[in-house]
C-alpha cells in the first residue's frame, strides 16, 4: 500500500515520522518472506496519538512491526502500511536494580547490557530474537523464565483511549506466551526490576542451560529416531 494523500505525507515530518516507501517485509522479517508496503518509522512516542488519528481519519489501515522475528507475511503489494518504532540512543538506562528500556531495543542486547552491569534474572532470553516490545506483547520466555516477571511499569499507547498511559506491572496479566494487552495496543517502553547477580555467575548459568539443552536435544533425537547427532557445536570444557 502506498500513502498517496499529500495531507498525510506533509504532516509526517512535523510528527517526527520517517516515510520509507515500498519497504520489503522480506528484508525486515526473520523468515525473509513477505511483500512490500510503505513503512513509517516513529521517532517520538508522543506523536503516536496524532499519527494514528491521522491514519484512521484518512482510512489508512496499518500494522505494527517489531523486530520481525515472529511474523510470516504474505507476498505481493500488502493492503496495509507498517508502523515501526525507531530506537533512541541510549535505549536502556539503568538506575540501581531498575532498567528503563525502550520497546524498540533489541532484546538480546538489552539482556547482555544488564548482565554486564551485574543485573540478572532475564538471561534465559539472551538468545531470543526480536525487540523488547515484541517480547512484552507475547510475554516471551525461555529456560523457565519470562519477561513479565520483571515488569514494573509499561508505557503503552492504548487504542481504546487513544492515549499514552503508564500501566503498573500488577495491572497487566502475563500468562504463558500471552498478555492482557489489547491487540492494537502499542508497547512503547518498560521499567524492569532485575535482581543483582555477578556477571560471571550469569555467564555460568547461561553455559549450564545451553549444555543441558544440547544434551536434551541429542537424547530426544536418539530415543525417537535412533540417530546419533553429530556435534555441530564444539564444546571446550574448561
Ligand atoms: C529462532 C527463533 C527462536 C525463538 N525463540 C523464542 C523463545 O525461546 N521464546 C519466545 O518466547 N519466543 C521465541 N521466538 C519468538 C520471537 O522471538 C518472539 O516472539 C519475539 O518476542 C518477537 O519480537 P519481535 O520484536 O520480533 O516481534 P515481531 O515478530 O515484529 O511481531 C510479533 C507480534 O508482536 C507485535 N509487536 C511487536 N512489537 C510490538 C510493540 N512494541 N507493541 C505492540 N505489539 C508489538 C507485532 O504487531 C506482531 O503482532 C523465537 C523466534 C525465532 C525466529
Amino acid at each position: 500500500m502506498r500513502i498517496e494523500d499529500p495531507k498525510i505525507v506533509a504532516a509526517l515530518p512535523e510528527l517526527s515520522v520517517e516515510l520509507r516507501r515500498a519497504s520489503s517485509l522480506a528484508e525486515l522479517t526473520s523468515l525473509a518472506i513477505g511483500g512490500t508496503t510503505d513503512l513509517l518509522r516513529i521517532r517520538d512516542h508522543e506523536s503516536i496519538p496524532g499519527l494514528l488519528s491521522l491514519l484512521d481519519y484518512h482510512g489508512v489501515p496499518h500494522r505494527f512491526l517489531g523486530g520481525g522475528s515472529n511474523l510470516l507475511v504474505g507476498d505481493g503489494e500488502l493492503p496495509w502500511i507498517v508502523l515501526q518504532l525507531a530506537s533512541p540512543d541510549p535505549d536502556v538506562v539503568l538506575e540501581g536494580n531498575f532498567a528503563q528500556v525502550d520497546a524498540a531495543a533489541d532484546l538480546g542486547r538489552m539482556v547482555t547490557y544488564c548482565a554486564k552491569h551485574d543485573l540478572g534474572g532475564m538471561e534465559g532470553l539472551i538468545g531470543v530474537p526480536g525487540t523488547v516490545g515484541g517480547a512484552l506483547r507475547m510475554n516471551a520466555g525461555a529456560y523457565g523464565m519470562q519477561i513479565g516477571s520483571y515488569v514494573r511499569e509499561v508505557k503503552v499507547y492504548r487504542a481504546a483511549t487513544r492515549r499514552i498511559e503508564i500501566l503498573r506491572g500488577e495491572q497487566i496479566s502475563f500468562e504463558y506466551r500471552h498478555t492482557s494487552f489489547a491487540p492494537d495496543d502499542m508497547m512503547l517502553a518498560v521499567k524492569l526490576e532485575l535482581p543483582s547477580k555477578p556477571y560471571k555467575e550469569i555467564l555460568q548459568g547461561i553455559r549450564k542451560d545451553m549444555l543441558a539443552l544440547i544434551s536434551n536435544v541429542r537424547e530426544r533425537v536418539r530415543s525417537a529416531f535412533s540417530v546419533e547427532l553429530e556435534h555441530e557445536v564444539v564444546i571446550w570444557n574448561a
